[in-house]
């Protein structure tokens, strides 16, 4: 298990988001950044682009401050660590109400605060509304195979 694994372990967002399942929280973007920027330089990919067409105006430089950005700070600590969205509306809003997960707020059926999230916050909608009465735990065991996206 990565560091980056092990610090979100049972770990989901009031919304749903079963953390190690995202790949953000996971780590897995941040890896596949470190990944590539090693690819490009392995492979001295800006040696040869210019010979290839469309190589010649990339900037490498550029390139490569945007992995290396994304290698140290494209990771979510999750939100019970304080990370996520700083101004998630659902996390405000349930932490306001004292629920650790939305499937616990009776209000959940009219929610419209799941909506910047779009189609990902129908899907957890519904499996929250699929998971009234369960802790957050027993949440994380059903619901982890079913997250809209794979690590
Ligand atoms: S109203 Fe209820 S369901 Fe909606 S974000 Fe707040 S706690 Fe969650």
């Amino acid at each position: 298990m990565s560091q980056a694994q092990d610090r979100i372990k049972d770990q989901a967002g009031p919304c749903g988001i079963i953390c190690v399942s995202c790949p953000l929280g996971s780590g897995a973007v941040a890896e596949s950044a470190g990944q590539t920027r090693k690819h490009i330089s392995d492979c001295k990919i800006p040696m040869w682009s210019p010979f290839v067409p469309g190589g010649e105006i990339i900037d490498w430089t550029a390139v490569d401050r945007g992995l290396d950005w994304m290698e140290k700070y494209a990771v979510c600590a999750g939100c019970g660590n304080g990370g996520g969205p700083p101004d998630c509306t659902i996390r405000i809003c349930a932490r306001e109400r004292g629920y650790e997960l939305c499937s616990f707020c009776p209000d959940l059926d009219g929610c419209a605060k799941f909506e910047w999230l779009q189609e990902h916050g129908i899907q957890l909608k519904e499996m929250l509304k699929e998971s009234r009465g369960l802790s957050r735990g027993e949440y994380i065991k059903k619901m982890s195979k079913q997250m809209p996206w794979k690590a």
